[in-house]
C-alpha cells in the first residue's frame, strides 16, 4: 500500500485491504462497539506532543493542552501522564482535568466570560494562572481573590491585531474580535493589574486563531507581543512568562502546516535575538496535538443516486462531526476495508433533518451499504462539539494503544439523553 495515503496520520495505515490504527484493525472495533465510533491513537498524540517537546528542549517551557479540542477524560489522561498542563475555558473543563489526574498548578484558565463562581473554584483548587481577557475581568478577579484571602496569578491576553489567514470563525487576534485586550489598552491594563490587591502579575499571553498553516502570522504576533513586553517592563511591571497560545494547523487535505519543532526553532530564535530567552515560555496547542490522532468510523446506510448528485447516507451526522456544517471544513474519507470496485462520486450526508448535514462533497467512493468508512482528522473539535440534535446519542470513543483498545466513552442511549428532563405534573 501507498505509505503516503494518509499524510499526517502515520499511525493509521492499511495492512492488506484493512485499515488499522496502530496494531488494531478498525473494522473489528466498528463491529464490536458499533458506529459512529471515534477511534484515537495514543502513539499519534504522543508523537505530536514530542514535536513540541523537541522544539522546547533545554528551555524553561510548559505545554498546556487546550482541552476544548477534545476533552474526553481518557484523552486528558494521556496528556496528564505525559507531563502536560492544561488550558481550560470553563469550570466544567476544570473539573474534567481534576477527574483525569491533571495537576491544578499546571492549569491556566482562558476565556472572555469567567464567572465569579468559576474564579472562586479555580482559586480554591490552586490553578497556575488566569489568562484575563478584559480590564473589567481584572477588577472582578481581584475582588474574588481578596474575598477568599488569596492573590490570583494573572497574565493578560493581548490582541496583537495580526491576520492569521484562517477561517473568520476561528481567527481571534484581529481588532474586531471579542478576545483579548486591545493593543493600545494593554499598558494601562497591566498598570491596573499591578496595583490591584488581589492580583499578582505573572505573564502575558496571546492566541491569534486556529488552523494556522503559515508561520508568518506567528512571527508577526511574536514581534508585536515582544514589543508589548518591552513597554510593560519599561513601565516597571515584570513579566515572568510569555504564553504564545495555540493555533497551529494540521493537514486535513492539502494544507502543509509547519512542523511544531521547526516553527518553534524559528520563534525561539526571535525570542533570543530580542533578549527574552530567559523567560518561561508557555503554549496552548489543541488541534495540533489531537486532530490527526483520531478518526470517526461510520456505516454506509443507503446509496441514493440522483440526477444532479449521488448521495451516500451514513450513520454519522453533523451532531457527531460539526466542522463541515460550521466551517465548510474538509475531512478526508477512506474505506475501512478496501474493495476492488468502481468508484462513483457522492456527497456523504448524515441522517439529521437539515440540508447543512453533510460530511463531505463530491468524493469518489466505492463503498456499499453495510460497509464502514473512516472520516479522517476527527480527533479535534468533533466529539467535544458533538450534540444531541435530533435526539441522537453521542458516539462512543475508543483509545488504541499498540495492540490494545480501551473504550473511553460509552455510546449514549435515548435514556441517557433524556436523563435530566422532567415531565410536568
Ligand atoms: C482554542 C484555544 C487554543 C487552542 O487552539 P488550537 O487551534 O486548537 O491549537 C489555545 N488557546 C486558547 C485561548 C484557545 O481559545
Amino acid at each position: 500500500m501507498n505509505p503516503h495515503l494518509l499524510p499526517g496520520q502515520p499511525h493509521f495505515h492499511y495492512q492488506g485491504s484493512e485499515l488499522h490504527v496502530e496494531q488494531v484493525p478498525l473494522a473489528a472495533l466498528a463491529r464490536r462497539y458499533g458506529t459512529p465510533l471515534f477511534v484515537y491513537s495514543r502513539a499519534s498524540m504522543l508523537s505530536a506532543l514530542a514535536a513540541y517537546q523537541r522544539g522546547f528542549a533545554g528551555r524553561k517551557a510548559r505545554i498546556c493542552y487546550a482541552m476544548k479540542a477534545n476533552s474526553s477524560l481518557g484523552i486528558l489522561q494521556v496528556f496528564a501522564r505525559a507531563g502536560c498542563g492544561f488550558d481550560i475555558v470553563s469550570g466544567g473543563e476544570l473539573e474534567r482535568v481534576l477527574a483525569a489526574g491533571g495537576k491544578p498548578g499546571d492549569i491556566i484558565f482562558s476565556g472572555v466570560g469567567k464567572t465569579r463562581a468559576e474564579m472562586r473554584r479555580a482559586l480554591e483548587v490552586g490553578i497556575g494562572c488566569f489568562n484575563v481577557e478584559s480590564e473589567a475581568e481584572l477588577e472582578v478577579l481581584s475582588e474574588v481573590a481578596r474575598s477568599v484571602g488569596q492573590t490570583a496569578a494573572v497574565s493578560i491576553r493581548v490582541n496583537p491585531d495580526v491576520d492569521p489567514k484562517t477561517h473568520p470563525y476561528i481567527s481571534t487576534g484581529l481588532k474586531g474580535n471579542k478576545f483579548g485586550v486591545a493593543h493600545d489598552r494593554v499598558l494601562h491594563a497591566y498598570q491596573r493589574a499591578a496595583e490591584l490587591p488581589g492580583l499578582r502579575v505573572a505573564g502575558i499571553d496571546c492566541h491569534i486563531g486556529s488552523q494556522i498553516t503559515d508561520s508568518s502570522p506567528y512571527m508577526d504576533a511574536m514581534d508585536r507581543v515582544l514589543d508589548l513586553v518591552e513597554s510593560i517592563e519599561r513601565a516597571g511591571v515584570r513579566l515572568h512568562h510569555i504564553d504564545f497560545g495555540g493555533g497551529l494547523g494540521i493537514a486535513y487535505h492539502k494544507e502543509q502546516p509547519p512542523e511544531a519543532d521547526a516553527l518553534w526553532l524559528q520563534l525561539l530564535g526571535r525570542v533570543d535575538e530580542r533578549g527574552f530567552g530567559d523567560r518561561e515560555l508557555m503554549i496552548e496547542p489543541g488541534r495540533s496535538l489531537v486532530g490527526n490522532a483520531g478518526v470517526c468510523l461510520t456505516e454506509v446506510l443507503y446509496l441514493k443516486p440522483g440526477d444532479q448528485k449521488n448521495f451516500c447516507v451514513v450513520d454519522a451526522a453533523m451532531n457527531d462531526l460539526p466542522r463541515p456544517a460550521m466551517y465548510q471544513a474538509y475531512h478526508a474519507i477512506i474505506p475501512v476495508q478496501q474493495a476492488a470496485r468502481e468508484a462513483h462520486t457522492y456527497d456523504v450526508v448524515g441522517p439529521v433533518c437539515e440540508s447543512g448535514d453533510w460530511i463531505a462533497r463530491d468524493r469518489p467512493l466505492a463503498a456499499q451499504p453495510g460497509e464502514f468508512l473512516a472520516v479522517l482528522s476527527a480527533g479535534a473539535y468533533c466529539m467535544s462539539m458533538a450534540s444531541n440534535y435530533n435526539t441522537r446519542g453521542r458516539a462512543a470513543e475508543v483509545l488504541v494503544d499498540g495492540t490494545e483498545a480501551h473504550l473511553i466513552r460509552e455510546r449514549e442511549s435515548p435514556a441517557d439523553v433524556m436523563r435530566m428532563e422532567h415531565l410536568w405534573p
